[in-house]
């Protein structure tokens, strides 16, 4: 059954992959002639090659999450684990998103915490996980709404805590060292039920009532799963309906060693 799934996870990826090209560049002369270069565009002709542009970036986000999540269906995730500086891996992401949560009229904030100390992560596998909660937070918060990104130094006590931050914990973090960093996204959106806070990291998972509304195929979350477990740590989220959402991972300061990563949260 497993072996029947992959072969066909393999042969869609690869389907995905030829595709990747012709589409790149195909956006790519949608925005030669969006920038004017060939000629002078009418308003109707502006107007097409927006809609053109827009269904050629999101069929692109489509297909790189199809790959990234057969990669790590199929294949070992390795980390590439160095000294760095988390603040500075934030800032950079908060930097990419900066636009398009301008575009939409929500503000998006990061505070840079000087309590974190320099340690050893796969700053490109974060910075992804990152982009995919602020891509949901972007897309699911109304206008008018804000992000709060934040990451502090965090005592994560493995076997006793099946929660991460119960009051039990809590206590303990003021009294032990740090082992771990969380992270968190925060937003003032919609919210999700509790009773979808386990599935909403499963494959292909999308809320009913967020179906319609907004394109994506539920593997962003999925995707953060997978890759915060390779690297030996845990994602959840906490919501009240009505009050928004918020998102955060933890992950050890000492990396695990390269790991397949097929489980659930440990
Ligand atoms: P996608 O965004 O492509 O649908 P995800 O795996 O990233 O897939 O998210 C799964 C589902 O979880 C979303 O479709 C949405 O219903 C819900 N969700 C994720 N993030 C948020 C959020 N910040 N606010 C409200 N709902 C969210």
């Amino acid at each position: 059954m497993r072996e029947r799934f992959l072969r066909t996870t393999n042969a869609l990826a690869s389907a995905a992959h030829d595709l990747k090209t012709p589409l790149a560049i195909m956006n790519g002369y949608v925005e030669l002639l969006q920038s004017g270069k060939l000629g002078t565009l009418n308003d109707r002709q502006r107007e097409v090659l927006t809609d053109m542009h827009s269904s050629g970036q999101r069929l692109q986000t489509f297909i790189q999450d199809f790959l990234s999540y057969s990669v790590l269906e199929i294949g070992e995730i390795r980390m590439q684990y160095e000294p760095g500086d988390m603040n500075a891996c934030l800032s950079e992401v908060c930097r990419l998103w900066s636009s398009r949560f301008q575009e939409r009229g929500l503000a998006l904030y990061f505070l840079a915490n000087d309590k974190l100390s320099p340690f050893p992560f796969d700053s490109a596998k974060i910075q992804r996980v990152i982009s995919n909660l602020l891509e949901n937070a972007s897309k699911f918060t109304p206008s008018g709404g804000t992000v709060w990104l934040h990451a502090e130094p965090y005592m994560w006590e493995r076997r006793a805590a099946e929660k991460p931050g119960i009051t039990s914990d809590r206590r303990r973090q003021s009294t032990s060292l740090p082992n771990s960093i969380k992270v968190s996204v925060s937003d003032t959106g919609p919210g999700i039920p509790a009773e979808y806070h386990i599935e909403v990291f499963d494959d292909f998972f999308r809320l009913p009532q967020t179906e319609k509304q907004s394109d994506g195929m539920g593997l962003g979350l999925a995707i953060a799963r997978r890759l915060v477990n390779g690297m030996g740590g845990k994602i959840w989220v906490e919501s009240d309906p009505g009050s928004g959402c918020k998102f955060s991972f933890i992950i050890p300061l000492k990396p695990v060693p390269n790991s397949t990563n097929k489980g659930k949260n440990k």
